[in-house]
């Protein structure tokens, strides 16, 4: 299978790519993004063949269903990441909360968090493509918490490949800092940036845009690549934990096969929620995806009225930080998807020259037969942990935006699943803080919530307060040049 640009080609390269390619240099033309050409059937017949299937050997066949241009043995190397999660045997659990809502819990991974799903095995496919091809591939990250910890821990150790990873100092939780300044191999720089994380995504801007470090790259030998959800290879591994879902229902008996569900994804840069997508148009029986957000609530003014204005719009800090986003880089392949590059690559155009853009009312309704949407403010977010935790199941501040979906959002009682993207041990004081504990520190909080729920820390989180710091390095965004060069020409 071929991929082609969201908004059109610009003659200077091929008008289809395969793949490999379009994960080593995921920018398309016109600052687009690759798109596969056409999407695979996974409807009845490919869930009825995967019935009893284990997680790895689901994915293997939704891999070979995209007929991608990686060979057999590589796919194996990189699905047996999944071995490493807390149960090898069913890395993604599904839990059942009510008698219509599943828990599925998309972060059993090493970080903790979902961005393992994909980043694991992708990890370990961009680092083999580029050790054959002899190329060498920089990876810059910027992160506000998640991905860098994830980024960094798929590729620590491996050839051919390097990663920055900038975060704002003072802008991540202890734990998420820790999982990055604690990383240690000789491919890995971590740098913490005075500022908040909008001067972190500025400081990497510049530097992309810089002259000057175009030629030291060159000089070096060395290619940018991305491990954003902008590339492709993040978003094919986030198809598979959505029809794992569906099989997961019809396994505990809660549908038929071919009944329909609703899934409801707590959104950021909507990588998750287009992987839900694709397999609703594959034909997995989905009846809609509801997005969940934050008070940086833009998905769902897109959703419900068809306007992504970004104007007057400063983004806040909530307590679930991975879905402070207000520019959300995969809301084009489905604009694309639905409406064609000429009409996609107008509304990103004028997204960017006028930070606003707004669909017509069929357009408007043409994403709202897929999606749905709405937000919650902090407070409902700490009202739903505290009333879940109650009922004996902890959930993380990210995870608790989809109950409003829940109760609110769906037009049919229907079966529905619900992802969890984080483990509770990654927002510790924001569950200390639901449940009225005070607490001066995450380490603090993690205790108090374990004790007295009497719940485990995971040796991979415990042991973070016992591991060396290898990264100190706090800088102005001015000297993160000179970090960077010194970092590639070692
Ligand atoms: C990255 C992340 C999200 C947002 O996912 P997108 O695919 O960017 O929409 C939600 N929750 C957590 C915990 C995350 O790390």
């Amino acid at each position: 299978m071929n991929f082609i640009e969201t908004r059109g080609n610009d003659g200077s390269k091929s008008k289809s790519v395969q793949f490999s390619k379009a994960i080593l240099s995921p920018l398309a033309s016109f600052g687009g993004l690759y798109v596969p050409e056409k999407l695979p059937d996974l409807g009845i017949d490919f869930l009825a063949k995967h019935k009893e299937s284990s997680y790895q050997e689901l994915a293997k066949g939704v891999l070979e269903a995209f007929d991608i241009d990686i060979e057999e043995s590589l796919i194996d190397a990189a699905l047996e990441r999944y071995s490493s999660f807390d149960n090898p045997n069913n890395p993604v659990p599904v839990r059942q909360v009510e008698d219509d809502l599943f828990i599925c819990e998309l972060y059993h991974g090493p970080t903790r968090a979902f961005k393992d799903m994909a980043l694991q095995p992708f990890g370990v496919i961009l680092s083999s493509l580029a050790q054959k091809r002899g190329e060498n591939y920089l990876i810059m990250a910027a992160t506000s918490g998640d991905t860098g910890p994830a980024t960094l821990e798929t590729f620590k150790n491996r050839e051919n490949i390097k990663v920055t990873c900038l975060y704002p100092a003072g802008g991540t939780s202890d734990v998420q800092r820790l999982q990055m300044v604690t990383e240690d191999a000789p491919n890995l720089k971590v740098i913490g940036v005075e500022g908040n994380f909008d001067d972190t995504q500025e400081a990497l801007k510049a530097l992309l845009a810089s002259n000057e470090f175009k030629e030291v790259l060159e000089r070096n030998n060395t290619k940018l690549s991305a491990a954003n959800s902008v590339n492709f290879g993040r978003i094919i591994f986030q198809t598979i934990y959505h029809i794992h879902s569906y099989l997961e229902l019809l396994r505990k008996g809660a549908i038929e096969l071919g009944d329909p569900i609703y899934l409801i994804v707590p959104s950021g840069n909507f990588g998750n929620a287009l992987g839900a997508y694709y397999v609703k148009k594959a034909g997995v029986p989905i009846e809609k995806i509801l997005i969940a957000s934050n008070s940086n609530n833009i998905l769902t003014d897109f959703i419900e009225y068809g306007k992504y204005d970004l104007r007057g719009r400063g983004l806040i800090q909530t307590n679930s930080p991975a879905m402070d986003i207000l520019k959300s880089s995969n809301v084009e392949r489905v604009l694309y998807d639905k409406f064609g590059t000429q009409r996609t690559k107008e509304l990103m155009e004028q997204l960017n020259s006028e930070n606003y853009y707004e669909l017509t009312a069929d357009e408007l309704k043409e994403i709202q037969k897929d999606f749905g949407a709405t937000f919650s403010s902090d407070r409902e977010v700490e009202e739903v942990i505290k009333k879940y935790l109650e009922n004996g199941y902890l959930m993380d501040p990210h995870t608790a935006t989809c109950i409003k979906a829940y109760s609110e959002k769906r037009e049919k009682m229907l079966p529905t699943v619900a992802y969890s993207t984080a483990e509770w041990t990654k927002f510790s004081p924001t569950i200390a803080k639901s449940v009225g504990f005070e607490v001066s520190s995450d380490r603090e909080a993690l205790n108090k919530i374990a004790s007295k729920y009497g719940l485990k820390i995971p040796e991979k989180i415990a042991s973070l307060y016992e591991k060396e710091i290898k990264h100190l390095k706090i800088v102005q965004k001015t000297d993160i040049m000179n970090e960077m060069i010194q970092f590639i020409e070692v």
